[in-house]
Protein backbone atom coordinates (compact mmCIF):
# COMPACT_ATOMS: atom_id res chain seq x y z
CA UNK A 1 0.00 0.00 0.00
CA UNK A 2 1.47 3.34 -0.78
CA UNK A 3 2.10 5.57 2.10
CA UNK A 4 -0.39 8.50 2.66
CA UNK A 5 2.00 11.46 1.90
CA UNK A 6 1.53 15.37 3.26
CA UNK A 7 3.01 18.75 2.07
CA UNK A 8 2.64 22.05 2.13
CA UNK A 9 1.25 23.36 -1.32
CA UNK A 10 1.36 27.38 -1.19
CA UNK A 11 4.32 28.92 -0.87
CA UNK A 12 6.84 29.51 1.80
CA UNK A 13 5.69 32.90 2.83
CA UNK A 14 2.86 34.43 4.59
CA UNK A 15 -0.49 34.49 2.63
CA UNK A 16 -3.71 35.34 2.66
CA UNK A 17 -4.78 31.29 3.08
CA UNK A 18 -2.11 28.04 3.36
CA UNK A 19 -3.50 24.80 2.16
CA UNK A 20 -1.74 21.44 3.85
CA UNK A 21 -2.62 18.74 0.88
CA UNK A 22 -3.02 14.83 2.18
CA UNK A 23 -3.30 12.43 -0.61
CA UNK A 24 -3.32 8.36 0.10
CA UNK A 25 -5.94 5.71 1.58
CA UNK A 26 -5.62 6.94 5.02
CA UNK A 27 -6.03 10.74 3.91
CA UNK A 28 -9.62 11.52 5.39
CA UNK A 29 -9.03 9.30 8.27
CA UNK A 30 -5.50 11.52 9.10
CA UNK A 31 -7.27 15.05 8.39
CA UNK A 32 -10.13 13.87 10.83
CA UNK A 33 -7.60 13.38 13.67
CA UNK A 34 -5.86 17.16 13.22
CA UNK A 35 -9.58 18.68 12.06
CA UNK A 36 -12.28 19.61 14.66
CA UNK A 37 -15.93 20.25 12.49
CA UNK A 38 -17.98 23.02 13.87
CA UNK A 39 -20.95 21.09 13.61
CA UNK A 40 -19.01 18.32 14.99
CA UNK A 41 -19.56 15.28 12.94
CA UNK A 42 -16.84 13.44 11.27
CA UNK A 43 -14.89 13.70 7.87
CA UNK A 44 -14.72 10.19 7.50
CA UNK A 45 -18.65 10.45 6.76
CA UNK A 46 -18.18 13.61 3.95
CA UNK A 47 -18.91 12.99 0.72
CA UNK A 48 -16.26 13.89 -2.17
CA UNK A 49 -15.81 17.66 -3.47
CA UNK A 50 -17.35 18.74 -0.10
CA UNK A 51 -15.78 21.27 2.43
CA UNK A 52 -15.94 21.92 6.29
CA UNK A 53 -15.53 24.52 8.19
CA UNK A 54 -13.90 23.99 11.97
CA UNK A 55 -10.50 24.18 13.76
CA UNK A 56 -7.10 22.08 13.60
CA UNK A 57 -6.05 20.79 16.55
CA UNK A 58 -2.80 20.03 17.38
CA UNK A 59 -1.57 18.27 20.64
CA UNK A 60 -5.10 18.94 21.98
CA UNK A 61 -5.18 22.39 21.63
CA UNK A 62 -6.76 24.47 19.33
CA UNK A 63 -4.65 26.12 16.28
CA UNK A 64 -6.62 27.90 14.11
CA UNK A 65 -9.88 27.75 12.16
CA UNK A 66 -9.84 25.63 9.06
CA UNK A 67 -11.91 24.13 5.90
CA UNK A 68 -11.14 20.69 4.79
CA UNK A 69 -11.95 19.80 1.46
CA UNK A 70 -12.29 16.12 0.95
CA UNK A 71 -11.95 14.50 -2.57
CA UNK A 72 -12.84 10.84 -2.63
CA UNK A 73 -10.42 9.02 -5.45
CA UNK A 74 -10.66 8.65 -8.25
CA UNK A 75 -12.22 11.63 -8.31
CA UNK A 76 -8.61 13.93 -6.85
CA UNK A 77 -5.82 15.54 -8.41
CA UNK A 78 -3.58 12.43 -7.38
CA UNK A 79 -6.60 9.72 -7.85
CA UNK A 80 -6.18 8.72 -4.09
CA UNK A 81 -8.57 10.15 -1.70
CA UNK A 82 -7.17 13.88 -0.96
CA UNK A 83 -7.78 16.20 1.64
CA UNK A 84 -7.08 19.94 1.75
CA UNK A 85 -6.70 21.85 4.82
CA UNK A 86 -6.93 25.78 4.42
CA UNK A 87 -5.96 27.77 7.04
CA UNK A 88 -4.50 31.33 8.02
CA UNK A 89 -1.86 31.60 5.92
CA UNK A 90 0.87 32.32 8.44
CA UNK A 91 4.16 30.05 8.25
CA UNK A 92 4.16 29.17 12.07
CA UNK A 93 0.35 28.15 11.88
CA UNK A 94 0.73 26.18 8.48
CA UNK A 95 3.98 24.22 9.40
CA UNK A 96 2.48 23.71 12.72
CA UNK A 97 -0.67 22.01 10.92
CA UNK A 98 1.64 20.25 8.90
CA UNK A 99 3.07 18.58 11.65
CA UNK A 100 0.08 17.68 13.24
CA UNK A 101 -0.77 15.84 10.00
CA UNK A 102 2.28 14.43 9.70
CA UNK A 103 2.01 13.32 13.86
CA UNK A 104 -1.38 11.56 12.53
CA UNK A 105 0.47 9.36 10.66
CA UNK A 106 0.95 10.97 6.95
CA UNK A 107 4.58 10.96 6.05
CA UNK A 108 6.57 14.18 3.98
CA UNK A 109 5.88 14.17 0.44
CA UNK A 110 8.46 14.32 -1.99
CA UNK A 111 9.34 17.14 -4.68
CA UNK A 112 6.56 16.34 -7.23
CA UNK A 113 5.17 13.48 -5.43
CA UNK A 114 1.41 14.29 -6.19
CA UNK A 115 1.67 14.89 -9.56
CA UNK A 116 4.04 11.59 -9.60
CA UNK A 117 1.40 9.73 -8.08
CA UNK A 118 -1.60 11.69 -10.86
CA UNK A 119 0.60 10.23 -13.71
CA UNK A 120 1.22 6.55 -11.91
CA UNK A 121 -2.59 6.40 -11.80
CA UNK A 122 -3.48 7.71 -15.21
CA UNK A 123 -4.93 11.22 -14.43
CA UNK A 124 -2.04 12.28 -16.69
CA UNK A 125 0.67 11.58 -19.17
CA UNK A 126 3.95 12.36 -18.81
CA UNK A 127 3.60 14.98 -21.01
CA UNK A 128 0.77 16.75 -19.42
CA UNK A 129 2.20 16.21 -15.99
CA UNK A 130 5.60 18.09 -17.50
CA UNK A 131 2.93 21.05 -18.05
CA UNK A 132 2.23 21.49 -14.77
CA UNK A 133 5.88 22.17 -14.01
CA UNK A 134 6.05 24.64 -16.37
CA UNK A 135 2.91 26.12 -15.36
CA UNK A 136 4.23 27.35 -12.09
CA UNK A 137 7.46 28.24 -13.23
CA UNK A 138 5.84 30.14 -16.41
CA UNK A 139 7.01 34.17 -16.76
CA UNK A 140 4.81 35.60 -19.16
CA UNK A 141 1.66 35.19 -21.38
CA UNK A 142 3.29 32.68 -23.51
CA UNK A 143 4.46 30.28 -21.54
CA UNK A 144 1.73 29.97 -18.76
CA UNK A 145 -0.57 29.69 -22.31
CA UNK A 146 1.24 26.85 -23.85
CA UNK A 147 1.80 24.78 -20.40
CA UNK A 148 -1.83 25.11 -19.79
CA UNK A 149 -2.61 24.06 -23.64
CA UNK A 150 -0.16 20.87 -22.61
CA UNK A 151 -1.71 20.26 -19.67
CA UNK A 152 -5.49 20.21 -21.36
CA UNK A 153 -3.68 17.27 -23.81
CA UNK A 154 -2.70 19.65 -27.02
CA UNK A 155 0.61 17.50 -27.35
CA UNK A 156 -0.79 14.26 -26.09
CA UNK A 157 -3.90 14.51 -28.86
CA UNK A 158 -1.59 15.23 -30.90
CA UNK A 159 1.43 12.16 -30.07
CA UNK A 160 -2.16 10.26 -30.36
CA UNK A 161 -3.25 10.95 -32.91
CA UNK A 162 0.23 9.88 -34.95
CA UNK A 163 0.66 6.64 -32.55
CA UNK A 164 -2.68 5.18 -33.23
CA UNK A 165 -1.80 5.71 -37.13
CA UNK A 166 0.83 4.15 -36.64
CA UNK A 167 -0.21 0.88 -34.37
CA UNK A 168 -2.65 0.46 -37.19
CA UNK A 169 0.16 0.25 -39.51
CA UNK A 170 2.07 -1.75 -37.41
CA UNK A 171 -0.49 -4.64 -37.20
CA UNK A 172 -1.49 -4.87 -40.67
CA UNK A 173 2.68 -5.20 -41.58
CA UNK A 174 2.52 -8.11 -38.70
CA UNK A 175 -0.45 -9.69 -40.38
CA UNK A 176 1.63 -9.56 -43.46
CA UNK A 177 4.49 -10.91 -42.35
CA UNK A 178 2.24 -13.91 -40.64
CA UNK A 179 0.92 -14.74 -44.21
CA UNK A 180 3.82 -14.35 -46.39
CA UNK A 181 1.94 -15.76 -48.93
CA UNK A 182 -0.85 -13.41 -49.68
CA UNK A 183 -0.47 -11.17 -52.32
CA UNK A 184 0.16 -7.40 -50.78
CA UNK A 185 -1.75 -4.62 -52.71
CA UNK A 186 -0.19 -1.91 -54.38
CA UNK A 187 -3.05 0.26 -52.58
CA UNK A 188 -2.69 -0.96 -49.30
CA UNK A 189 1.47 -0.18 -50.06
CA UNK A 190 0.88 3.23 -51.01
CA UNK A 191 -1.60 3.72 -48.42
CA UNK A 192 1.38 2.73 -45.76
CA UNK A 193 3.75 4.94 -47.15
CA UNK A 194 1.37 7.69 -47.24
CA UNK A 195 0.37 7.28 -43.47
CA UNK A 196 4.55 6.88 -42.19
CA UNK A 197 5.29 9.89 -44.39
CA UNK A 198 2.37 11.93 -42.94
CA UNK A 199 3.21 10.69 -39.11
CA UNK A 200 6.98 11.40 -39.84
CA UNK A 201 5.99 15.32 -41.23
CA UNK A 202 3.70 15.73 -38.08
CA UNK A 203 6.53 15.09 -35.95
CA UNK A 204 8.77 17.38 -38.20
CA UNK A 205 6.75 20.17 -37.46
CA UNK A 206 6.71 19.90 -33.98
CA UNK A 207 10.76 19.67 -34.06
CA UNK A 208 10.73 22.59 -36.73
CA UNK A 209 8.54 24.85 -33.94
CA UNK A 210 10.45 23.76 -30.97
CA UNK A 211 13.05 26.60 -31.25
CA UNK A 212 10.52 29.50 -31.31
CA UNK A 213 8.53 27.32 -29.07
CA UNK A 214 11.01 27.76 -26.71
CA UNK A 215 12.04 30.91 -27.39
CA UNK A 216 8.63 31.94 -26.46
CA UNK A 217 8.55 30.12 -23.18
CA UNK A 218 11.67 30.29 -21.85
CA UNK A 219 12.08 33.76 -22.90
CA UNK A 220 15.26 34.63 -25.01
CA UNK A 221 18.38 35.87 -24.23
CA UNK A 222 19.49 38.58 -25.55
CA UNK A 223 22.42 40.82 -25.13
CA UNK A 224 22.24 45.03 -25.85
CA UNK A 225 25.72 45.50 -27.49
CA UNK A 226 27.57 48.35 -29.12
CA UNK A 227 30.25 51.30 -28.57
CA UNK A 228 30.73 53.53 -25.25
CA UNK A 229 27.69 55.98 -25.16
CA UNK A 230 25.66 54.51 -27.88
CA UNK A 231 22.96 54.47 -25.36
CA UNK A 232 22.70 50.44 -24.46
CA UNK A 233 22.09 51.35 -20.76
CA UNK A 234 19.21 54.04 -21.48
CA UNK A 235 17.75 51.59 -23.89
CA UNK A 236 18.39 48.89 -21.21
CA UNK A 237 16.07 51.11 -18.53
CA UNK A 238 13.63 51.65 -21.34
CA UNK A 239 12.98 48.21 -21.54
CA UNK A 240 13.24 47.48 -18.13
CA UNK A 241 10.86 50.29 -16.96
CA UNK A 242 12.87 52.02 -14.59
CA UNK A 243 16.83 53.00 -13.92
CA UNK A 244 18.65 49.55 -13.49
CA UNK A 245 22.01 50.20 -15.67
CA UNK A 246 24.09 53.68 -14.40
CA UNK A 247 23.82 55.83 -17.35
CA UNK A 248 26.54 58.68 -17.74
CA UNK A 249 28.28 60.78 -20.61
CA UNK A 250 31.41 58.97 -19.44
CA UNK A 251 32.75 56.35 -21.43
CA UNK A 252 33.12 52.73 -19.78
CA UNK A 253 30.19 53.52 -17.13
CA UNK A 254 29.16 50.00 -17.65
CA UNK A 255 32.11 47.37 -17.28
CA UNK A 256 30.09 43.90 -16.18
CA UNK A 257 27.13 42.26 -17.53
CA UNK A 258 23.89 44.22 -16.10
CA UNK A 259 21.20 41.55 -16.72
CA UNK A 260 17.53 42.26 -16.31
CA UNK A 261 14.23 39.75 -17.43
CA UNK A 262 11.35 42.23 -19.06
CA UNK A 263 8.16 41.26 -20.95
CA UNK A 264 8.44 42.63 -23.86
CA UNK A 265 4.38 42.32 -24.98
CA UNK A 266 4.07 38.76 -25.22
CA UNK A 267 7.81 38.13 -25.65
CA UNK A 268 10.26 37.78 -22.20
CA UNK A 269 13.41 38.92 -23.05
CA UNK A 270 16.58 38.02 -21.04
CA UNK A 271 18.36 40.96 -21.07
CA UNK A 272 22.01 41.62 -20.84
CA UNK A 273 23.65 45.56 -20.79
CA UNK A 274 27.54 44.93 -21.35
CA UNK A 275 30.54 46.99 -21.76
CA UNK A 276 30.50 49.21 -24.55
CA UNK A 277 33.13 48.16 -27.40
CA UNK A 278 36.27 50.17 -27.67
CA UNK A 279 40.38 49.64 -26.90
CA UNK A 280 40.69 49.44 -23.07
CA UNK A 281 44.12 49.94 -21.32
CA UNK A 282 42.16 49.60 -18.16
CA UNK A 283 42.31 45.76 -17.06
CA UNK A 284 39.03 45.75 -15.67
CA UNK A 285 37.28 47.49 -18.11
CA UNK A 286 38.70 44.93 -20.67
CA UNK A 287 37.59 42.24 -19.04
CA UNK A 288 34.22 43.64 -19.27
CA UNK A 289 34.79 44.15 -23.31
CA UNK A 290 35.74 40.56 -23.71
CA UNK A 291 32.58 39.63 -21.67
CA UNK A 292 30.66 41.70 -24.45
CA UNK A 293 31.73 39.95 -27.11
CA UNK A 294 31.17 36.47 -25.07
CA UNK A 295 27.94 37.30 -24.61
CA UNK A 296 27.06 38.75 -28.11
CA UNK A 297 28.14 35.24 -28.93
CA UNK A 298 26.25 32.90 -27.16
CA UNK A 299 23.17 35.03 -26.74
CA UNK A 300 20.01 34.01 -28.88
CA UNK A 301 19.55 37.45 -30.10
CA UNK A 302 21.26 40.56 -30.09
CA UNK A 303 20.57 44.24 -29.63
CA UNK A 304 23.65 46.40 -31.50
CA UNK A 305 23.20 49.73 -30.61
CA UNK A 306 24.12 52.65 -32.80
CA UNK A 307 24.60 56.27 -31.82
CA UNK A 308 22.64 58.12 -35.35
CA UNK A 309 24.66 61.44 -34.34
CA UNK A 310 28.47 59.84 -34.49
CA UNK A 311 29.86 59.03 -37.55
CA UNK A 312 30.12 54.82 -37.55
CA UNK A 313 33.86 53.80 -36.32
CA UNK A 314 35.89 50.78 -36.36
CA UNK A 315 34.49 49.37 -33.44
CA UNK A 316 30.46 49.78 -35.31
CA UNK A 317 31.77 48.23 -38.19
CA UNK A 318 33.11 45.47 -36.47
CA UNK A 319 30.23 44.64 -34.81
CA UNK A 320 28.21 44.73 -37.60
CA UNK A 321 30.50 42.17 -39.20
CA UNK A 322 30.11 40.22 -35.83
CA UNK A 323 26.04 40.30 -36.40
CA UNK A 324 25.87 38.75 -39.89
CA UNK A 325 25.94 35.52 -38.36
CA UNK A 326 23.55 36.02 -35.64
CA UNK A 327 20.16 37.45 -34.88
CA UNK A 328 20.08 40.65 -34.56
CA UNK A 329 17.68 43.46 -34.48
CA UNK A 330 19.62 46.79 -35.19
CA UNK A 331 18.66 49.92 -32.70
CA UNK A 332 19.61 53.17 -34.52
CA UNK A 333 19.40 55.27 -31.61
CA UNK A 334 19.52 59.34 -30.83
CA UNK A 335 16.98 60.16 -34.37
CA UNK A 336 16.22 63.17 -32.11
CA UNK A 337 19.89 64.62 -32.45
CA UNK A 338 21.54 65.37 -36.10
CA UNK A 339 22.45 62.47 -38.28
CA UNK A 340 26.13 61.91 -39.04
CA UNK A 341 26.23 58.44 -39.22
CA UNK A 342 26.04 56.66 -42.73
CA UNK A 343 22.87 55.22 -41.97
CA UNK A 344 22.40 53.24 -45.01
CA UNK A 345 25.87 50.51 -43.82
CA UNK A 346 23.60 49.75 -41.20
CA UNK A 347 20.21 49.23 -42.35
CA UNK A 348 21.48 47.36 -45.77
CA UNK A 349 23.58 44.95 -43.43
CA UNK A 350 20.62 43.95 -40.71
CA UNK A 351 17.22 42.44 -42.03
CA UNK A 352 15.52 44.85 -39.23
CA UNK A 353 16.14 48.23 -38.00
CA UNK A 354 14.66 50.05 -35.58
CA UNK A 355 14.99 53.90 -35.18
CA UNK A 356 14.86 55.16 -31.79
CA UNK A 357 15.18 58.02 -29.14
CA UNK A 358 15.66 55.87 -26.28
CA UNK A 359 16.45 58.81 -24.21
CA UNK A 360 12.85 60.20 -25.25
CA UNK A 361 10.96 57.42 -26.02
CA UNK A 362 8.58 55.46 -23.80
CA UNK A 363 7.38 52.99 -26.43
CA UNK A 364 9.10 49.83 -27.24
CA UNK A 365 6.22 48.56 -29.80
CA UNK A 366 8.56 48.87 -32.75
CA UNK A 367 11.68 46.92 -30.84
CA UNK A 368 8.58 44.03 -29.84
CA UNK A 369 7.26 43.85 -34.06
CA UNK A 370 11.38 43.85 -35.11
CA UNK A 371 11.92 41.02 -32.75
CA UNK A 372 9.12 38.86 -33.57
CA UNK A 373 9.51 39.30 -37.81
CA UNK A 374 12.90 38.62 -37.31
CA UNK A 375 11.94 35.64 -35.41
CA UNK A 376 9.50 34.62 -36.89
CA UNK A 377 7.23 34.54 -34.24
CA UNK A 378 4.99 36.92 -34.95
CA UNK A 379 1.44 34.29 -35.69
CA UNK A 380 2.92 32.41 -32.83
CA UNK A 381 0.41 30.42 -30.78
CA UNK A 382 1.00 29.00 -28.15
CA UNK A 383 -1.95 27.28 -27.74
CA UNK A 384 -0.91 24.84 -30.34
CA UNK A 385 1.00 21.64 -29.71
CA UNK A 386 4.04 22.81 -28.47
CA UNK A 387 7.06 20.38 -27.61
CA UNK A 388 8.36 21.90 -23.96
CA UNK A 389 11.62 19.95 -23.51
CA UNK A 390 14.60 18.48 -24.88
CA UNK A 391 13.68 15.15 -23.38
CA UNK A 392 10.51 15.06 -25.62
CA UNK A 393 11.97 16.65 -28.73
CA UNK A 394 14.73 13.65 -28.51
CA UNK A 395 11.59 10.93 -28.31
CA UNK A 396 10.21 12.78 -31.50
CA UNK A 397 13.56 13.24 -33.36
CA UNK A 398 14.34 9.42 -32.68
CA UNK A 399 10.50 8.43 -34.03
CA UNK A 400 10.91 10.83 -36.73
CA UNK A 401 14.30 9.48 -37.55
CA UNK A 402 12.65 5.56 -37.72
CA UNK A 403 9.72 6.63 -39.86
CA UNK A 404 11.78 7.94 -42.42
CA UNK A 405 14.31 5.17 -42.29
CA UNK A 406 11.20 2.72 -42.82
CA UNK A 407 9.25 5.42 -45.72
CA UNK A 408 13.05 4.84 -47.74
CA UNK A 409 13.62 0.78 -47.03
CA UNK A 410 9.17 0.84 -48.15
CA UNK A 411 10.34 2.54 -51.37
CA UNK A 412 13.17 0.35 -51.67
CA UNK A 413 11.19 -3.02 -51.58
CA UNK A 414 12.80 -4.19 -47.92
CA UNK A 415 10.80 -7.07 -46.19
CA UNK A 416 8.30 -5.93 -44.36
CA UNK A 417 9.59 -7.27 -41.16
CA UNK A 418 12.41 -5.05 -41.37
CA UNK A 419 10.02 -1.93 -41.87
CA UNK A 420 7.61 -2.76 -39.08
CA UNK A 421 10.82 -3.15 -36.57
CA UNK A 422 11.39 0.70 -37.35
CA UNK A 423 8.15 1.04 -36.86
CA UNK A 424 7.65 -0.50 -33.80
CA UNK A 425 11.07 1.74 -32.77
CA UNK A 426 9.02 4.99 -33.50
CA UNK A 427 5.76 3.68 -31.65
CA UNK A 428 8.21 2.81 -28.46
CA UNK A 429 9.72 6.40 -28.54
CA UNK A 430 6.29 8.21 -28.69
CA UNK A 431 5.25 6.07 -25.86
CA UNK A 432 8.13 6.93 -23.80
CA UNK A 433 7.28 10.79 -24.56
CA UNK A 434 3.53 9.98 -23.26
CA UNK A 435 5.05 7.96 -20.43
CA UNK A 436 3.31 4.98 -21.29
CA UNK A 437 7.25 3.44 -21.54
CA UNK A 438 8.99 5.57 -19.91
CA UNK A 439 11.46 4.07 -17.30
CA UNK A 440 11.61 4.64 -13.79
CA UNK A 441 14.92 6.59 -13.94
CA UNK A 442 13.39 8.91 -16.84
CA UNK A 443 10.01 9.35 -14.48
CA UNK A 444 12.08 10.03 -11.29
CA UNK A 445 14.61 12.69 -13.09
CA UNK A 446 11.33 14.70 -14.16
CA UNK A 447 9.40 14.66 -10.70
CA UNK A 448 12.68 15.26 -8.62
CA UNK A 449 12.23 18.83 -10.62
CA UNK A 450 9.06 19.26 -9.34
CA UNK A 451 8.93 21.87 -6.27
CA UNK A 452 7.27 19.58 -2.69
CA UNK A 453 3.64 20.24 -2.41
CA UNK A 454 3.08 19.38 -6.18
P1 LIG B 1 26.04 53.40 -23.16
O1 LIG B 1 27.43 53.77 -22.81
O2 LIG B 1 25.94 52.86 -24.54
O3 LIG B 1 25.36 52.51 -22.14
O4 LIG B 1 25.24 54.80 -23.24
P2 LIG B 1 24.28 55.44 -22.15
O5 LIG B 1 22.95 54.77 -22.14
O6 LIG B 1 25.01 55.55 -20.84
O7 LIG B 1 24.09 56.89 -22.80
C1 LIG B 1 25.19 57.74 -23.05
C2 LIG B 1 24.69 59.18 -23.12
O8 LIG B 1 23.82 59.30 -24.24
C3 LIG B 1 23.88 59.58 -21.90
O9 LIG B 1 24.17 60.92 -21.60
C4 LIG B 1 22.44 59.46 -22.38
O10 LIG B 1 21.57 60.33 -21.71
C5 LIG B 1 22.58 59.85 -23.83
N1 LIG B 1 21.53 59.27 -24.67
C6 LIG B 1 21.11 57.99 -24.71
N2 LIG B 1 20.12 57.84 -25.60
C7 LIG B 1 19.90 59.07 -26.14
C8 LIG B 1 18.99 59.58 -27.14
O11 LIG B 1 18.16 58.88 -27.70
N3 LIG B 1 19.11 60.90 -27.44
C9 LIG B 1 20.01 61.72 -26.83
N4 LIG B 1 20.04 62.97 -27.19
N5 LIG B 1 20.86 61.29 -25.89
C10 LIG B 1 20.82 59.98 -25.55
Amino acid sequence: MEKTIAAIATGNAAGGIGVIRISGEKAIQIADKVFKAQDGSSLLSLKGYRAKFGNVVCKGEQLDNAVALVFRAPKSYTGEDVVELSVHGGIFIVERTLEAVLAAGAVPAQAGEFTKRAFLNGKMDLTQAESVADLISAQGEAAAKASFSALQGSLSNKINKVLNDLMDCSASMAAWVDYPDEEIDDLEDERLEQTLTDAGNALKDLINNYENGQAMVQGIDTAIVGRPNAGKSTLMNLLVGRDKSIVTKIEGTTRDIVEESVRLGTLVLHLSDTAGLRKSEDVVEAIGIERAYEKMKSATLVLPVFDSSRRLNNEDLKLIEICRDKKAVAIINKTDLKQKADIDMITSAFEKCVFISAKNSSSTKDIEIAVKELLGVFDFDASAPLLANQRQKQCCQRAMDCLFDAVSCLVMNVTRDAINVLVDDAINELLSLTGKKATVEVVNNIFSKFCVGK
